[in-house]
């Protein structure tokens, strides 16, 4: 019997009453685990009431008194790691120890906003004109929404509302409907560490419910994390309703392996890049760009290791990949690697069909490889967003550079390279948010922001890090004088300082 999800409201499970659920699998089994309720407008709107009601004394409670509850939370969620990542391996399908690093990553933005305290100190300017002293401050803007995907069902999340509550917002969390338990774990543990009903919601849902929470008068800002095409119309929604948006879009990662890089060490690198977590990471790397006479010794490598990945359920610790989240994105993903054969591409490496003893109905695929991909096919254009890795020839540096310049998406990147100059040049002039040097997933500290460029990223701020405090807060600039004696009388001009 699948058991039957919640929605986490006001410091309750609330059973969903819209009378329409989600299947949610077990990737490895193919079998259905759980049903999430998929919310209606009008209990997203229960859930907006609960935050609003909890905003005014969250607001006004001290930074401090947040900063503590921030700090209880973190020592929660690492006494409950093991669960929390048994959690996103059922439902997800990635390895457990990918599952622990992920939450380690969102983990670090709690710690982030334990800092509160220092991180809203405002600036004060003494004397601005004579007896007149200046100073801004930022403060919270009420009700927050953030709409998360599927590949990271902890991490994700824990990049907006840790730093939302910290700053003294109250938050809707709605998660990815193909593994919501994560979240719904979390804002339990939230409410354990003592945070007050209301602050944190998570109301499971589909469209219907991103659509109300667009539709809302009294969500002021979005954060979004999901496929571009989605990404671009909770942009263009949001904005248009007046919201405030942040919205991370999809990605195609490359990695630019120049002649004189140690080729063992990036061939190794590439491996963990394109097929940790089976490709379904936005960082992941899904193009390397060989230059020069790299690419040929770069395939002598790549082709065993693929071969030899360990794929299997994500619960058997030996394994370096598990399933695909779904049979949908199966096929998907399966379809792509047809295309690129039709395409022309030289696929070096085949794990379609794919069939593990005893998990016969998972999700799986195993690594793909195609040689001499071009920028003008499909297959080197979208994301694809599985185990398949494509390698693109290049004659030199200027070359490589100038395709990734003219991707649509500029998430991620990397070079390996052991030529300093090669490397400064690269960082200086690609047109990528996110950057490595001999580093194959360049995913910023909590303390830093995330943020892609181009079609990877609508809006003004990152994630997370100093951006996350602005986009969580408004600033206020006070003028103040006490005047004591001093009377100077109607000025009917435009004050100036004398
Ligand atoms: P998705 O866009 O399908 O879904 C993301 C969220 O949007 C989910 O909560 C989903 O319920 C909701 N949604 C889906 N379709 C919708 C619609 N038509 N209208 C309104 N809401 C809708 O993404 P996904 O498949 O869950 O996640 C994978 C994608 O996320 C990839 O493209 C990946 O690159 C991207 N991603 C990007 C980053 C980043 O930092 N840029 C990080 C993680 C994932």
């Amino acid at each position: 019997m699948a058991q039957e999800l919640t929605h986490w409201i006001n410091g309750q499970h609330v059973k969903g009453t819209s009378g329409r659920f989600g299947d949610v699998y077990n990737p490895a089994t193919g079998e259905v685990v759980s049903q999430v309720p998929l919310a209606s407008q009008g209990e997203l709107a229960a859930a907006v009431e609960a935050a609003r009601s909890a905003w005014p004394d969250w607001a006004q409670t001290p930074p401090l008194s947040r900063a503590r509850i921030m700090f209880k939370y973190k020592a929660l969620i690492e006494e409950n790691a093991d669960e929390l990542a048994a959690i996103i391996t059922a439902e997800h399908g990635k390895v457990l120890s990918d599952a622990h690093g992920s939450l380690t990553r969102g983990l670090e933005v709690v710690e982030y906003a334990c800092g509160i305290p220092q991180l809203l100190k405002g600036e004060y300017t003494e004397q601005v004109g004579r007896g007149i002293d200046a100073w801004t401050t930022r403060q919270p803007i009420g009700v927050c929404a953030g709409i998360t995907p599927f590949n990271f069902p902890a991490m994700v999340p824990m990049w907006m509302y840790p730093m939302a509550i910290a700053c003294g917002n109250t938050f809707i969390l709605k998660p990815s409907e193909k593994d919501p338990s994560c979240a719904l774990r979390l804002a339990e543990l939230a409410s354990e560490a003592g945070l007050p009903d209301g602050v944190l919601n998570v109301v499971n849902g589909d469209k219907v419910a991103v659509d109300a929470i667009l539709a809302h008068p009294h969500i002021p800002a979005i954060s979004f994390v999901g496929s571009t095409p989605i990404a671009q119309y909770i942009y263009a929604t949001g904005t248009a309703n007046g919201k405030r948006v942040q919205a991370l879009g999809g990605a195609k990662n490359h990695m630019v392996v120049m002649p004189d890089a140690d080729v063992d060490q990036a061939a190794d690198a590439l491996m963990g890049a394109a097929y940790g977590s089976a490709g379904e990471r936005c960082m992941a790397i899904s193009v390397a760009v060989a230059v020069g006479d790299a690419g040929d010794r770069l395939m002598d490598l790549l082709k065993p290791k693929v071969e030899a990945l360990k794929i299997g359920p994500g619960t058997d610790e030996s394994m370096d990949m598990g399933p695909l989240v779904t049979a949908d994105h199966l096929r998907k993903v399966s379809s792509y690697v047809e295309v690129g054969i039709e395409e022309g591409a030289e696929l070096v490496v085949d794990g379609r069909d794919y069939s593990i003893q005893g998990y016969e109905k998972g999700f799986f695929i195993g690594g793909c490889l195609f040689d001499n991909v071009t920028p003008g096919m499909r297959i080197y254009k979208e994301e694809i967003f599985g185990p398949v890795l494509s390698v693109v020839r290049s004659p030199d540096f200027d070359m490589a550079l100038q395709i990734i310049n003219d991707h649509e998406f500029g998430n991620g990147v990397s070079i390996f390279t052991r030529d300093g100059d090669a490397a400064r040049e690269f960082t200086n002039r690609i047109e990528v948010g996110m950057v490595g040097v001999n580093v194959p997933i360049p995913v910023p500290m909590a303390f830093h922001s995330f943020g892609g460029w181009k079609g990877s990223l609508f809006g003004d701020t990152h994630m997370h890090g100093p951006e996350g405090v602005r986009f969580y807060t408004r600033q206020k600039a006070v003028t103040s004088r006490w005047p004591t004696g001093i009377r100077s009388g109607v000025e009917f001009t435009m004050p100036t300082m004398k």
